[in-house]
């Protein structure tokens, strides 16, 4: 398809922290951008758009961008990444894409953007690291637990999530139980040549309920407007997420369903603190073991821009969150394999789930993306077992 480029000044320089933070964010601005950069210098931005546009739809896609722009940059100040584990130079053996070789030997076969059915030898790669996040959750005596992957729209306005990430939402509707309905859909449901449906909205019920885009979520509903009677929980699960990141979407990296298994620590703010400093501590002697290259750092969660410079800054100045970010050698950068994080009693107070003593409960999790972790041990040992840790003969291969 032929692709056309507008580049325009930005209204305001992004500093080289955001230049990613605002590059993604720049997806969801208009349905024609195709891609958006915006220069290493932080002053220049490109769209690459789907159409030729006149000219007012050009001043109107630069008038929407730069909206971004000032929203994400204005009195933006660089958060301090605090480094608690650097072991990026563990030595590797490999350095190609690995994506090229998923594909070329059947082990991705991809069903939509961002939507990736997974091979033998992924899915051993996945039960393998699963058994150790097992043994993880074990020494901590985490109870099991099992989620749905649909949960409801009552649930996630309850913690604010339509404000925080609007834009990766997905929603989850039925025909109407309406014979009229059930029986036009019958006859003329057909795809485009997009694959989109043709069928009116009206066929649709409203939408109570969404895909998940996380798991521990589903623990705290379980508990809330509780009194939690021994005043902590330790519980582990694995669940289907589902995240829309437009044409963020890439190979394993980034997907709209992925899987993410979570150990989540409930009580005191001591204990999930206490708890999350274990979990990483424990994790760190099982990634040597691995021979994972990766470094643990201070992040922040990717919110929409309206709510990102003052939950960013929050989240960096109380130390919430730190993210396991492995190396990707073949583009010399990382990739978040896995997340530390603490919500102070922000789900204690907003699900009214409290302790013993009656003030709200903190929560915690150690998340870990299963995809994200196969992709990235593949990207740094490659495909032959030989070259893979002592560690993986179990495995099988
Ligand atoms: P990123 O910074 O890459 O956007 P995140 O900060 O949104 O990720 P978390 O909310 O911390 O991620 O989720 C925990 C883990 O789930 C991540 O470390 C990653 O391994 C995995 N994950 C998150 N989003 C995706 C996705 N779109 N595709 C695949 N894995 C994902
Ligand atoms: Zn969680
Ligand atoms: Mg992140």
């Amino acid at each position: 398809m032929p692709e056309f480029t507008y580049e325009f000044t930005a209204s305001e320089v992004v500093p080289e922290f955001l230049v990613g933070e605002v590059q993604s964010k720049l997806a969801y601005v208009d349905e024609d951008i195709n891609k958006a950069t915006v220069s290493p210098t932080g002053d220049r931005i490109t769209l690459h758009l789907r159409l030729s546009p006149d000219k007012q739809r050009l001043a109107e896609l630069e008038e929407k961008t730069q909206r971004v722009v000032l929203s994400m940059v204005k009195g933006a100040y660089k958060p301090k990444v605090q480094v608690l584990e650097d072991h990026l130079d563990r030595p590797i053996p490999y350095n190609l894409d690995p994506h090229i070789e998923l594909a070329a030997r059947g082990e991705i076969s991809q069903e939509t953007q961002g939507v990736f059915a997974l091979g033998p030898l992924v899915s051993r790669l996945i039960n393998y690291f699963e058994r150790r996040f097992l043994e993880l959750a074990d020494s901590f005596e985490a109870a099991p637990y099992r989620f749905p992957t649909l949960i409801p729209a009552r649930y996630l306005e309850r913690v604010k999530y339509f404000q925080a990430f609007p834009h990766s939402l997905t929603f989850a509707t039925h025909l109407r139980e309406d014979l009229d309905a059930i029986d036009h859909f019958a006859q003329n449901a057909a795809c485009q040549h997009d694959g989109a449906l043709t069928v009116p909205l009206d066929t649709f019920s409203p939408i109570q309920t969404l895909l998940s885009p996380a798991v521990c979520y589903h623990l705290y509903f379980a508990l809330a407007d509780q009194s939690l009677p021994q005043g902590k929980v330790v519980a582990t699960a694995v669940g289907n997420c589902f995240r829309y990141e437009s044409i963020n979407l890439s190979s394993l990296e980034r997907l709209w369903n992925f899987t993410m298994r979570e150990v989540i620590f409930i009580g005191e703010k001591e204990f999930v603190l206490e708890n999350r400093e274990i979990a990483r501590q424990r994790m760190s002697g099982v990634f040597e073991e691995i021979g994972l290259a990766y470094r643990v750092e201070s992040a922040n969660d990717p919110f929409f821009i309206g709510e990102f410079r003052k939950q960013a800054a929050f989240q960096s100045a109380f130390q919430l969150k730190f993210e396991i970010r492995a190396r990707l050698p073949f583009k010399d950068s990382t990739l978040a394999v896995g997340s530390y994080n603490y919500h102070q009693d922000f789900f204690g107070r907003h699900l009214n789930m409290t302790l013993p003593d009656g003030s709200p409960a903190h929560t915690g999790c150690v998340a870990f993306g299963l995809e994200r972790m196969a992709y990235a041990f593949l990207a740094q040992y490659g495909f032959d077992p030989r070259d893979w840790p002592a560690a993986f003969k179990e495995v099988g291969l």
